[in-house]
């Protein structure tokens, strides 16, 4: 007999992830969701995932250590004992390797599966190939995104119009992921700081003395300054100056219509703003 083949889709409690989510609840009934968790995601992914939960009318199957493929090897074992307090960075992505991909694919096993990615219309660029999240044989991706031409606005639409809205962590910042992802930017440091002081905490503590260093030199998670030094008052007010001035010049720009953009909301102009600030592509798994 024939295997039959999975349909899986993955959310990062991102908005691309979750419009593709919502997209395709009705063209693809026997769909699969899943979203890997790290054990080190804000609160409100898990509130969000709860409200996707109760649209898709099933279960979003979280994919943690805790399950036997990964024996309990959590994001602390991997820092302390293999990476030897090692900070995740965009160089050395050890966290998506190990506390996404190996669950996702350890999830789907020897499976034909297809993988639906949300990459948008709009990320097509001219010589752009579509990234793929696991290089297993077995695991094929489809971009239906890609495929019907669904760009950023329509994902904002697709999530307005289904009454699911943007994840509330968009106010302060624009990206799914662990609450001390070093792919933030300094405002939203400084949003986590001001949002989430417990969690601001917790995440400063990881930035250790490198035990190889003569100097003392200090794991970061950004690089060239320590969470320390960031959430000193007079370098917020820096930080947030900046980000104020951003937001200004894009309505500016908006409003000359330089770029148009109708009807935006002081959220997705926050997310403009971002995008324009990224000089590297985010992880796919992460932050979609
Ligand atoms: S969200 Fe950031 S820190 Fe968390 S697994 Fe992904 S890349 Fe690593």
């Amino acid at each position: 007999m024939e295997q039959k083949i999975r349909h899986v889709l993955g959310l990062s409690g991102g908005k691309d992830s979750s419009a593709l989510a919502v997209y395709m609840r009705d063209r693809v009934p026997d769909m699969e969701y899943f979203f890997s968790d790290t054990g080190k995601e804000l609160p409100e992914t898990y509130e969000y995932l709860d409200k996707l939960e109760v649209f898709l009318g099933k279960p979003i199957v979280r994919l943690n250590m805790h399950d036997d493929h990964n024996e309990d090897r959590d994001f602390d074992h991997y820092w302390e004992y293999i990476y030897e307090g090692l900070l995740p960075s965009s160089q050395v992505r050890w966290c998506t390797i190990n506390l996404k991909i190996r669950p996702f694919e350890a999830y789907i096993g020897e499976d034909k599966a297809y993988h639906y990615i949300a990459i948008r219309a709009d990320e097509d660029r001219v010589g752009y190939k579509p990234p793929k999240i696991s290089s297993l044989p077995n695991i094929q991706p489809k971009y239906p995104f890609k495929e019907d031409g669904i760009t950023k606005a329509d994902v904002y639409r697709i999530l307005e119009e289904n009454g699911i809205g943007l994840p509330s962590y968009y106010e302060w910042r624009t990206r799914s992921g662990c609450y001390f992802c070093f792919f933030q930017r300094k405002s939203e440091w400084v949003g986590l700081l001001e949002k989430h002081p417990d969690l601001f905490e917790l995440a400063k503590a990881y930035e250790k003395p490198n035990p190889h260093s003569k100097t003392g030199e200090l794991f970061t998670w950004c690089q060239g300054e320590s969470l320390e030094e960031l959430s000193k008052p007079e370098r917020i007010a820096e930080i947030k100056t900046n980000t104020e001035k951003a937001i200004e010049d894009k309505k500016k720009a908006i409003a000359d219509k330089k770029i148009t953009k109708p009807n935006q909301t002081l959220m997705q102009i926050l997310t403009e703003v971002h995008d324009d600030e990224d000089d590297e592509e985010p992880c796919l798994i992460c932050h979609k």
